[in-house]
C-alpha cells in the first residue's frame, strides 16, 4: 500500500503537481493540435469593435469564439452579430471559468492599460494563451508579473504590435539590420492625433492614460526598430495646450534617446497634433516613412531610390494569424511580452526624466 501511495504521489508530482500549485487545470495535459484557434476578446470598446472583430472575419488560423464584457447589452449585440454561443460569453467576474472552455484557446486583452496585468494573469492561470494590447502595462513591474505568469502556466504572451507584422515596417527594420546605408546617425520619429474626448481613460492616470503609453509607443518603436538597438539614456519633456482636459496626464511628450552605437533619436507624440512619420539618417543616405504606424498605407522611400509600399489586406488579421501560427507550431512570436517590456522600460525612464528635469540612464 505504501509503495502504491508513493507511486501515486510521484505520478502526481510529474503530471499534476504544477496544476495543484499554479491553479491551472490544463498545465501538463496534452491537448490535440488544432489548425484554427478560438479567440475570446476581453473588452468590447473601439479597437475590438472596429478593428479586431472585423479582422477576425478575415483570419485563417483563428476565429472569434468568445467575448468577455462587463456590459450585458454589448453581449447581446455581439452574440447576434457574430453568432457567439452563450457558453462562450463571460463577464469580468465569471471570466476565470474560461479555464473549462475548450473552444477558447487564446484570450485577447483589449482593456485600458491599467487592467492588462490583472486579465493577462487571470487568462494565464486559466491555461489560455494571451494576446495583450499595447501599451503592455503602466509599469515594468506589471510587465514582469505578466511575463512570469505566462511562463509559469506554459502559455504564450503576444503584444498587439500590429506594425511589426507589416512588411513596410519590416522593410525599414531590415535596412538597420543589414547596415545597407551604414550606421544610423539620427532618427526623427513622430506619432500623434487630435483626441477631442475629455473624460476617456486616455486622460485618466489610474487607468493607464497619457499619450506616452498610447501613441508614444509608436514614436518609440520607430526609433527602436529603425536603429535595431535599445536606448541607453533619455531626456524628456511633457506639456499640454489643454490643461483643463490633461490634468493628470500629458497631452504631448517629446523625448530624445541615445543608443549604444552613438545614434540619436528625437521623438514626439501628442493627443493634440496629427502627425505620423519617421526619418532615418544613416552614414550613407536616408529613409523616410509617412505614415509610419497607420492601420494601412504605411509607405516610404530610401535615398537609393527604393520605394517601400507593400499592400497589406488587414494588419490585424496578419498579426493574429502569425501569432496563432507561432502558437500552433510552438515557434517564436514576432512581438512577445519581452518586447512590450522593452518599451515600458523606456517609458518609465521617460517619466523619471520629466519628473527630474534631467537625462535618465535606462
Ligand atoms: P475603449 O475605451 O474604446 O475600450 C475600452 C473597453 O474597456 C470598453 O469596452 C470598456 O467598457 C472596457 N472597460 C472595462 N473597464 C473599464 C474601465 N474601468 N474604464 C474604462 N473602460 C473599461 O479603448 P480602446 O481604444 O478600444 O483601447 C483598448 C486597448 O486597445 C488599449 O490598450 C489601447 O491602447 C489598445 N489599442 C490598440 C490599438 C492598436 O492599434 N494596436 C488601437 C486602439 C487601441
Amino acid at each position: 500500500m505504501l509503495i502504491e501511495r508513493r507511486d501515486f504521489l510521484s505520478t502526481l508530482t510529474l503530471a499534476g503537481a504544477a496544476t495543484l500549485f499554479s491553479g491551472n487545470p490544463l498545465l501538463g495535459l496534452a491537448s490535440p493540435k488544432k489548425d484554427k484557434l478560438g479567440i475570446a476578446l476581453v473588452g468590447l470598446g473601439y479597437y475590438s469593435t472596429d478593428l479586431l472583430a472585423p479582422a477576425l472575419q478575415l483570419t485563417e488560423k483563428c476565429y472569434l469564439a468568445g467575448i468577455v464584457t462587463g456590459t450585458p447589452a454589448k453581449a447581446e449585440t455581439w452574440k447576434a452579430k457574430y453568432n457567439i454561443p452563450d457558453k462562450n460569453i463571460y463577464n469580468y467576474k465569471n471570466f476565470d471559468q474560461i479555464a473549462n472552455n475548450p473552444d477558447i484557446d487564446i484570450v485577447y486583452v483589449v482593456l485600458p492599460p491599467a487592467m492588462h496585468r490583472e486579465f493577462v494573469v487571470r487568462a494565464a492561470k486559466a491555461g489560455k494563451h494571451v494576446f495583450c494590447e499595447k501599451p503592455m502595462a503602466p509599469s515594468v513591474a506589471d510587465c514582469q508579473a505578466m511575463i512570469s505568469a505566462c511562463r509559469a502556466n506554459k502559455v504564450k504572451l503576444a503584444i498587439g504590435y500590429r506594425c511589426q507584422h507589416d512588411p513596410n515596417i519590416q522593410a525599414y527594420m531590415k535596412v538597420a539590420k543589414e547596415q545597407k546605408l551604414g550606421k544610423v546617425k539620427m532618427v526623427n520619429s513622430a506619432a500623434g492625433y487630435v483626441d477631442n474626448r475629455t473624460t476617456h481613460w486616455k486622460q485618466n492616470k489610474a487607468l493607464g492614460g497619457g499619450v506616452m503609453g498610447d501613441m508614444g509607443v509608436y514614436a518609440l518603436q520607430g526609433a527602436r526598430l529603425a536603429t535595431g538597438e535599445e536606448p541607453i539614456s533619455v531626456f524628456a519633456q511633457a506639456s499640454t495646450t489643454r490643461p483643463e482636459i490633461y490634468k493628470e496626464v500629458e497631452e504631448t511628450m517629446m523625448f530624445m534617446l541615445d543608443f549604444p552605437s552613438g545614434a540619436k533619436a528625437a521623438c514626439q507624440t501628442s493627443f493634440g497634433i496629427n502627425m505620423n512619420y519617421l526619418q532615418v539618417n544613416y552614414e550613407k543616405g536616408w529613409l523616410k516613412m509617412e505614415p509610419q504606424s497607420a492601420y494601412n498605407g504605411n509607405k516610404g522611400s530610401i535615398s537609393d531610390g527604393t520605394i517601400i509600399n507593400f499592400p497589406v489586406k488587414s494588419q490585424q488579421a496578419k498579426q493574429m494569424d502569425e501569432d496563432c501560427l507561432a502558437i500552433i507550431n510552438n515557434t517564436e512570436l514576432i512581438a512577445p511580452g519581452e518586447e512590450g517590456l522593452k518599451d515600458i522600460r523606456v517609458v518609465e525612464a521617460i517619466y523619471k526624466s520629466v519628473a527630474s528635469g534631467k537625462s535618465v540612464k535606462i
